[in-house]
């Protein structure tokens, strides 16, 4: 079991935010941001390249009920979800990043050591951008 199983069973706590039938929102243990949700669906999904459509029709709505439980619907906020290596995902678990409470920062993914290309070839693609 990932960890995000493990806290959709209870046997991790979580500082939850909000939940139905099927998805689950909580705090993230590290906050980016000052106010950092994690929307989940309760069933596991690798990713969001692995998730069926009708699953994301629902988290969308879940999503927005906890933007507005929070307070964020009116200010705005930032959702997230990162895909596989390249992406940085950590949790091989779907979740979505709820990202807000403040002007969020905008950068540069191709700055910071950001990108390591796989092959030579993708390299000189990535110098001409
Ligand atoms: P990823 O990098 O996979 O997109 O994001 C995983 C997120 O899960 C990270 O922001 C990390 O802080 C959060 N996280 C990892 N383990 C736990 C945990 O046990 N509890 C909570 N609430 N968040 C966690």
């Amino acid at each position: 079991m990932n960890i995000f199983e493990k806290i959709v069973a209870g046997e991790i706590p979580c500082n939850k935010v909000h939940e139905n039938e099927s998805y689950l929102a909580f705090h993230d243990i590290s906050p980016k941001a000052p106010i950092h949700i994690l929307a989940i669906p309760k069933k596991c999904y690798t990713s969001f390249q692995d998730v069926p459509p009708s699953v994301m029709a629902g988290l969308t709505s879940f999503i927005q009920e906890v933007a507005h439980k929070v307070g964020l619907d009116q200010s705005g906020y930032r959702i997230i979800s990162n895909i596989g290596q390249d992406g940085g995902q950590e949790v091989p678990h779907l979740h979505f990043h709820i990202l807000g409470g403040g002007r969020l920062s905008w950068g540069d993914f191709r700055e910071h050591g950001a990108m390591h290309s796989h092959s030579p070839k993708e390299d000189d693609n990535k110098k001409s951008l």
